[in-house]
């Protein structure tokens, strides 16, 4: 085994990478950006070496660098993590190349599965099953059409070097096959550097089912069973689990069986990921392998009981597989959330800023490599590589955490996950915290209804209108801002509660959120207060008020819960559900003006990828006039209303700040 490794990578992979390293009394070795020089991940690691400015291209992509400080420290092995320089085969090249081991399959498996395309092609030889599609070298415009015509819409184009669920576009009809083959392409060249697609049949209410394969430089390779990601929003996974609900034997056979045969072909060692894309009727094709450790592996380990993350640095230390095929076995349900820093209302865009509230639920180490068995049943694992002040940056992944939980069936793991969602609190930024507590408790998710068309299918359900804000909560909100005057006011000269000094008893707090708003009228009295909504009033008083938790009576009732004053918000946590209230402040914002008006802004630092528009152009509400790719998202800015273009600030491939002004525009 290795004394030392560098882990190349930042968050919640390097983290849980050198967990199991550490406790296999393995020294590891972080790298960072300037970004990150207070990370998590640093502060795990034994040692760091700083690597470069925050820009992934300077820092956590510059192979040199990185093989550099893994010499300078005396690490023996690099560990990639997922994402960066996993799959990048001239980096597992270089590392060779320096005498160090890289901790993955050799750079000629990463080469021969990087393409998407060269990728079909060598499954088609190995026999495995293919979705009907066209991935030759072929890429004059009108012949891919021609293709796209002949398998019949709809279809997929994808980037053959693409990942990430980038590069990716439904094609329902020729018309409107140029143009996505364009935008396909010019995603494609932005973000993996080369504009090679492949067109495929799109396949309606699919299922992603992928199987996890482990191969030894002996020549053994086994398959530890299926991981359903099927619920994905933009084609990136959502929730994951293991097993796949309705799997016969005979199929997780024939999977597994196809998935090491992928493997065998390319001749594969270390951790991977064989990918198919499977009908209802249980029919499978081949879709990708990824040649490295997945987002998902912690659910594998939940019910095999096994550290992946173990075997992959015996594996590439050239020990053998720990077990046979045949010591292999499924062991009760586990199911992975992906806690990500966006906002499901508005499109899942991602969210930047800093966790300045985070309580997550009571979580044990999963005690990887003892067995799922030895585990306490009702375990909870968060896999995270921020801790509660740390930043969501826009330079890298939104993920926050990964929520995993394990029962002994899916019923009592959907039970889990459920109660662990509706204790993850978090202020500073938008999460998908809520979403995936009602994706959980949805009647397709819970009762295995899947397809990778779920969320969308399923809008209305998961998006319902928000619920009009209770007494209760607006009393725990009230309460909060009373408590916390009630101590200011100990001290004369941060006296705000004006009102009782000058006997005047009654105020109107305006609380409000996207339901409505909320003007509460408060009466002091001696013993708390009277507070009125509209129709309804009741007494309140407060019971406990300790830092942030709140214990209130309202009308004799206890209402208790977290609150937690971010400027002028409130967020409520009370019964598992989080309610932010916008609290207009009368001292705060006396005289401010609104002065937005015809400007066209920034949703966060990006960069213009596309201006569709010129100067004095006349265009209708709704028209596409730039679009800029920020967070492996391209974000395209509309027209608020018909009008023109009065100026266009910024050009194709300028870096723009969040709130930078795009274009000056004039309605009417
Ligand atoms: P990536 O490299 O981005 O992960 P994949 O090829 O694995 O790309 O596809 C990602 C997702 O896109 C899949 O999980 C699935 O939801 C969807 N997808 C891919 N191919 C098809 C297809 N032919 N028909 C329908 N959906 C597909
Ligand atoms: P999976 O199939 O395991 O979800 P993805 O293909 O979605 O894998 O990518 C794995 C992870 O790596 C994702 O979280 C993705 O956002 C991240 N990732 C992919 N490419 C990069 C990159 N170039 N830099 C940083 N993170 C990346
Ligand atoms: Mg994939």
């Amino acid at each position: 085994m290795f004394t030392k490794i560098l882990i190349a990578n930042r968050g919640e992979i390097a983290c849980r990478v050198a967990a199991t390293a550490h406790r296999l009394g393995v020294k590891t070795v972080a790298v960072y950006s300037e970004a990150d020089a207070n990370a998590k991940h640093v502060a795990v690691c034994d040692e760091s070496v700083l690597i470069g400015p925050p820009p992934a291209k300077e820092s956590y992509l510059r192979a040199e660098k990185i093989i550099e400080a893994a010499l300078a420290t005396g690490a023996q092995a690099i560990h990639p993590g997922y994402g960066f320089l996993s799959e990048n085969e001239d980096f597992a090249d270089a590392c060779a190349k320096a005498g160090l081991v890289f901790i993955g399959p050799p750079a000629s498996a990463i080469h021969a599965m990087g393409s998407k395309s060269a990728a079909k092609a060598l499954m088609e030889k190995a026999n495995v099953p293919l979705v009907p599609g066209y991935h030759g070298d072929n890429q004059d415009a009108a012949f891919l059409q021609e293709q796209a015509d002949k398998i019949g819409y709809p279809v997929l184009l994808k980037a053959s070097a693409g990942g990430g669920g980038k590069g990716m576009r439904i094609v329902e009809k020729s018309a409107d096959f140029k143009a996505a083959l364009e935008s396909c392409k010019r995603e494609a060249i932005n973000s993996f550097g080369d504009d090679k697609v492949l067109v495929e049949k799109y396949l309606t209410r699919p299922r992603h089912i992928e199987i996890q394969v482990f191969a030894d430089t002996q020549g053994d390779c086994v398959y530890l069973f299926e991981r359903d990601c099927s619920v994905q929003r933009r084609h990136q996974k959502v929730l994951e689990e293991a097993p796949a609900p309705g799997m016969t034997t005979e199929r997780r056979q024939a999977m597994g069986e196809a998935a090491v045969a992928a493997a065998k072909a390319v001749g594969y060692v270390g951790a991977g990921t064989v990918e198919f894309i499977a009908n209802q009727d249980g029919s499978f094709y081949f879709m990708e392998m990824n040649t490295r450790l997945q987002v998902e592996h912690p659910v594998t380990e939940m019910i095999t009981g096994l550290d992946l993350v173990e075997w992959q640095l015996r594996v590439a230390a050239g020990e053998p597989l720990p077990l046979k095929q045949n010591e292999l076995s499924i062991h009760g349900h586990a199911l992975e959330a992906r806690i990500y820093a966006e906002n499901p209302e508005k499109g899942f865009l991602p969210s930047i800023g800093t966790l300045r509230h985070l309580h997550t639920p009571p979580s044990v180490a999963f005690e990887l490599g003892k067995g799922a068995a030895a585990s306490d049943p009702s375990a909870i694992r968060i896999d995270s590589g921020v801790r509660g002040g740390d930043a969501i940056s826009p330079f890298y992944d939104p993920m926050i955490a990964k929520l995993i939980v394990w029962g002994k069936d899916r019923a009592e793991a959907l039970a889990h996950m459920s109660q662990a969602l509706s204790e993850y609190q978090v202020v500073g930024l938008a999460t998908n915290v809520a979403f995936l507590k009602r994706l959980v408790e949805s009647k397709p998710f819970s009762t295995a209804d899947l397809d990778t068309g779920l969320i969308e299918r399923n809008h209305a359900e998961l998006f319902p209108a928000l619920p009009g804000v209770t007494l209760p909560t607006l009393a725990l909100a009230a309460g909060s801002l009373l408590a916390s005057e009630r101590n200011a006011a100990k001290d004369p000269w941060s006296n705000t509660s004006g009102w009782r000094m000058n006997g005047a008893l009654q105020r109107t707090l305006k609380f409000a959120d996207e339901s409505g708003e909320y003007p509460l009228a408060v009466d002091y009295r001696a013993d708390g207060w009277t507070i009125r909504l509209g129709e309804q009033g009741a007494a309140l008083t407060i019971v406990e008020a300790e830092g942030k938790h709140l214990v209130v009576k309202v009308n004799g009732a206890t209402a208790r819960g977290t609150v937690v004053r971010d400027g002028d918000v409130f967020h409520v946590f009370s019964g598992g559900t989080h309610v932010a209230l916008n609290y207009h402040d009368p001292l705060a914002h006396a005289g401010e003006a609104e002065a937005e008006g015809g400007r066209l802004t920034a949703p966060m630092p990006g960069k213009i990828v596309a201006v569709l528009v010129e100067k004095g152009n006349n265009v209708e509400k709704g028209a596409p006039l730039l679009i800029m790719e920020a967070m492996k998202m391209e974000h395209t800015i509309a027209a608020p209303a018909d009008g023109v273009v009065e100026d266009v600030l910024y050009a194709v491939g300028d870096q723009v700040a969040e709130g930078a002004q795009l274009l000056a525009f004039k309605a009417g």
